[in-house]
């Protein structure tokens, strides 16, 4: 992988930039630069035709001075190990910018899920959590979906996890089948909250959503959640495009229609009324909003200057490369960053995991409720810090996460931010002399 694409090294860029804006010193960025844990497994599994075949897989922890650690688990062929690390520290950051109690997590498997049966992967899934039960649960780190995981695999991996620790354990996993635990709109919470943060963003620049066009990237959980929520809006989605092609309407899809057609044939491609279109027309369409909600690193340099969209919304986890990201923001494009754009999907999560811990559950709208507040607030919090430091969304972001993170491991003692200058002992000894008795209840400070 080129360093320019690889997501460990662009997360260890966003973080330098927001640890030297913020004037946090060395420390900080010595301490969050790297993941605190990286753990690689190697799962057997015996395939259909008895043939073992082992696959290898990754979890990285990247630290937890905000809470236990939290994020998803990815089935892909292109896994690997930067990758999850690099996801791991955009969770923490995400998490952070939300204000959730969590670090950053994030877990993936090389393996091609296509070309596997359902019992393959349940043992794939089974295997993986079997690894690394040691290093996870409910207060450690914490699970949850990501590209090519469903609510039934995070089933089998919940009942794997109870199985190991002989103990019911809702709280260990998150975006599971709901008569397991699972929390009411989590399956769509990903695409709702990408859409509220488009709505607040459209507010910003003045476009009526009702007038508005889109053209989706990926049509995965989060991108066809997010065409039905632009849809619903009154939003005309004019092109989609999956692994196996796109589909192309200037008059606007009909989304209902093409979720049925997508539940049939597995792929937008070929949907009646549509046109194929490719991933550097649909980028270069002229559209309004322009929703990468596929894999890293779509949108880089050629990309960004064919986009003609006014609004991107990242759906996706580091879809726009510096490079990419730098040349539309000279060209003033708004951009919704990742960590604060598909932000939707772990805050249900977190509300997931409050409600296993209460053993009490709330019903849809309380959920959807709850999450439009905390999206709303986040995107406010993140624009006001826009406008206060004269930076792009993306930076402003940054600058509200990795304040956060700095705080609590200041408060954990992990790092002093502002060392006081050092004294030199002859005034040490010349201030000792006129400095008046401790008092005998003077408390003890302990050291790091
Ligand atoms: N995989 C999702 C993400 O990248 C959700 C993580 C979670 O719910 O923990 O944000």
């Amino acid at each position: 992988m080129a360093d320019e694409t690889n997501p460990f090294f662009i997360v260890q860029g966003q973080l330098r930039r927001a640890v030297d804006n913020l004037d946090l010193g060395e420390g900080v960025y010595n301490l969050l630069k790297d993941p605190m844990r990286v753990i690689e497994v190697a799962v057997p599994v015996r395939m259909d035709d008895d043939r073992i075949e082992t696959f290898i897989g990754y979890r990285s922890q990247h630290t937890d001075a905000t809470g236990p650690t939290k994020g998803g688990i990815r089935f892909h062929p292109s896994v690997s190990v930067d990758e999850v690390k690099g996801l791991s520290m955009w969770m923490t950051f995400k998490t952070a910018v939300m204000g959730l109690p969590y670090g950053g997590a994030k877990g993936g498997v090389i393996c091609d899920p296509q070309q596997m049966s359902e019992r393959e992967l349940e043992e794939l899934s089974r295997g993986y959590i079997r690894r690394l039960a040691p290093m996870m649960g409910p207060e450690v780190d914490i699970p949850a979906p990501d590209v090519n995981t469903s609510s039934q695999i995070m089933g089998w991996m919940l009942d794997e996890f109870d199985r190991v620790r002989g103990q019911h354990l809702p709280g260990f996993i998150t975006g599971k089948p709901l008569v397991l635990g699972g929390s009411e709109g989590r399956n769509s919470a990903t695409g709702r909250g990408v859409v509220f943060t488009i709505a607040a963003a459209a507010r910003r620049i003045g476009l009526d959503l009702k007038e508005a066009t889109a053209a989706i990237q990926g049509f995965g959980n989060v991108g066809s959640y997010t065409a039905h929520y632009l849809d619903q809006a009154g939003t005309k989605v004019v092109a989609v495009e999956d692994v196996r092609g796109g589909a192309y309407n200037p008059k606007g899809l009909d989304v209902p229609k093409l979720l049925q057609y997508v539940a049939e044939h597995r792929t937008v491609s070929g949907f009646p009324g549509s046109e194929p279109i490719d991933t550097k027309q649909l980028f270069g369409l002229d559209v309004d909003i322009l929703v990468p909600a596929a894999l890293e690193n779509q949108i880089d340099e050629a990309n960004a200057r064919l986009v003609k969209a006014k609004i991107i919304a990242e759906a996706a986890n580091g879809p726009t490369t510096p490079e990419g990201d730098h040349l539309l923001a000279s060209r003033g494009v708004f951009i919704i960053p990742d960590i604060l754009c598909n932000a939707g999907g772990v805050t249900v999560s977190y509300f997931e995991w409050v409600q296993n811990t209460m053993g009490y559950y709330w019903p849809p709208q309380e959920v959807d409720r709850k999450l439009r507040a905390m999206m709303t607030k986040a995107f406010d919090t993140v624009y006001k810090m826009k406008q206060t430091h004269q930076v792009s969304m993306r930076e402003a972001a940054y600058l509200v996460a990795v304040h956060r993170v700095a705080e609590a491991a200041e408060a954990r003692g992990w790092v002093h931010r502002k060392r006081a200058p050092e004294i030199p002992s002859d005034q040490l000894q010349a201030m000792a002399t006129t400095m008046p008795e401790a008092p005998a209840s003077a408390p003890v400070a302990n050291g790091p």
